[in-house]
């Protein structure tokens, strides 16, 4: 790294969790309503109301928090984070400071190199959201939506080394927690945020007492990005042996780069004290039991069940289960296979880690793709039995991607159906035939790589329709025809 200092990375990771209703009231969660429509006078802080926690954010944590090893407090209390800021109506946060619900952890990260690093967290915890702030021509307007949604918070030990670990890091708990059905993982929308605490020291120094923080970085390009800005800038400052002040710093992705925020608050600011609303939360062993029992397979169980059961190499299997979405895709589509044959699933694999997973970039698939994986599954059949070439299987492909329909659909009214009848091929193989005497007699005389000549021209003159085989053996019972004559 930055020649002789090595940097440490600890992020903060907040998930947006999947749940009907918000943290402590019975307002729904939905992104698309119109600004201050979901709201009440528990969300709205307004004296006098209660708040109760929510059973499923619990549960999602609990279910976050075995995937990752961690431990599981019994008791832990709910505190108040006491801040005055226009978007947090209550002029207080809910949040878990002094006995978290879940603490050390650790999740393995798969390096670029392929090896794998174990990275500690040290806690993971709940918390409530707060407003959004949107500034406009008309000033600031305030949407009290977010208010109270539940947040959880997982805060690793500052155990990343490099702006690539920390994304890779990033990346695998947006896996994890779309695995794990808690949340829908997209940082685009506010989803899954993060922001990092960055230090920097001289190999095997004293872990340094001064942090800066991060902000505002919503994207994993982002999160490598600012990191790195932010290592090359302390760097920079120790070997100009410049004190480092704790900071805070917002990333501006369109000027490319950090600007600065404010300094950063210490925890005796926030005037924390357990929250007198909310009773201590206890964790029976028998809730841990029972999402032990019901935990969803995990991306790395997935992965080896998908080589073992599709005969598909390492690649090919971490392609197809980095986005859960895309395994399930797969999955469902070879379900739909008439031929259960390891060409087959290789096959299909082929087609889903191609065009399936170029187009889920533009069009996931929860937000009505438009290829459903039987229709996959029914233009691999057909290449399999030889009635579809790959050439015209991408045409229909591209069709199915526009217009929705059944590829059986498409393939008639286009007349796309591949021509299997030779009586069709044998005259366009002779009018080819007669075209090229000279290769012929090449043939003739010994030179039989030209049938790969011959097969392009018989392609190009059906427009790639011809049934390979058929097209072959009908070529070759016309060169030998034309051999015996001559
Ligand atoms: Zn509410």
């Amino acid at each position: 790294m930055q020649g002789s200092f090595e940097a440490l990375i600890g992020l903060e990771v907040h998930v947006q969790l999947r749940t009907a209703t918000k943290a402590f009231c019975s307002c729904p969660l939905d992104a698309s309503a119109p600004p201050n429509t979901l709201t009440c006078p528990v969300c709205l802080g307004h004296p006098g109301t209660l708040p109760v926690a929510n059973r499923v954010m619990i549960e999602h944590t609990l279910r976050l928090a075995l995937a990752l090893n961690a431990s599981i407090q019994p008791v832990s209390t709910f505190s108040r984070k006491n801040y005055f800021y226009p978007d947090l109506p209550k002029g207080y946060q809910i949040t878990q400071f002094h006995d978290t619900l879940c603490y050390n952890g650790r999740l393995d990260i798969e390096l670029d190199t392929g090896k794998t690093r174990t990275i500690g967290i040290s806690r993971i915890h709940l918390e409530e959201d707060a407003g959004k702030s949107l500034y406009n021509s008309d000033g600031v307007q305030l949407d009290f939506n977010r208010c109270g949604i539940p947040l959880l918070e997982l805060v690793t030990e500052p155990d990343l080394t490099s702006p690539r670990e920390a994304r890779i890091f990033l990346a695998t708990v947006r896996q994890l927690v779309t695995y794990l059905g808690i949340s829908d993982g997209e940082m685009e929308t506010g989803s899954l945020r993060c922001d990092a605490n960055i230090s920097v020291r001289r190999p095997g120094g004293a872990i340094p007492s001064t942090w800066t923080e991060l902000k505002n970085m919503n994207s994993l390009r982002n999160v490598e990005t600012a990191v790195a800005h932010e290592i090359e800038r302390q760097v920079s400052l120790l070997r100009q042996d410049t004190f480092i002040r704790p900071c805070t710093f917002s990333w501006d992705d369109a000027a490319n780069r950090l600007v600065p925020m404010r300094s950063k608050e210490t925890t005796s600011e926030y005037r924390y004290f357990p929250d007198p609303d909310l009773p201590p939360l206890t964790i029976s062993p028998e809730l841990i039991d029972s999402i032990k029992a019901t935990q969803p397979e995990l991306p790395a169980a997935r992965r080896e069940r998908i080589m073992d059961r599709y005969h598909l190499p390492a690649y090919d299997a971490r392609v197809l289960t980095a986005e859960k979405t895309l395994a399930d895709y797969y999955e469902q589509a070879a379900s739909h296979l008439q031929q259960k044959t390891p060409e087959a699933f290789r096959l299909l694999c082929r087609w889903t880690t191609r065009e399936v997973l170029h187009a889920f970039r533009k069009q996931p698939a929860d937000s009505g793709f438009p290829v459903p994986p039987d229709h996959l599954a029914f233009l691999v059949n057909r290449m399999l039995n030889a009635t579809l070439t790959a050439r015209t299987a991408g045409e229909v492909f591209l069709e199915m991607l526009r217009e929705h329909a059944h590829p059986r659909e498409i393939l008639e009214r286009k007349d796309l159906t591949q021509i299997s009848t030779p009586d069709i091929i044998a005259p366009v193989v002779t009018t080819i035939l007669d075209r090229h005497p000279d290769l012929v007699e090449e043939y003739i005389s010994g030179k039989t790589a030209l049938r790969g000549f011959f097969i392009g021209e018989i392609m190009k003159a059906t427009a790639g329709r011809a049934n390979p085989s058929l097209a072959l053996r009908v070529l070759e019972a016309e060169l030998e025809k034309r051999r015996a004559g001559a």
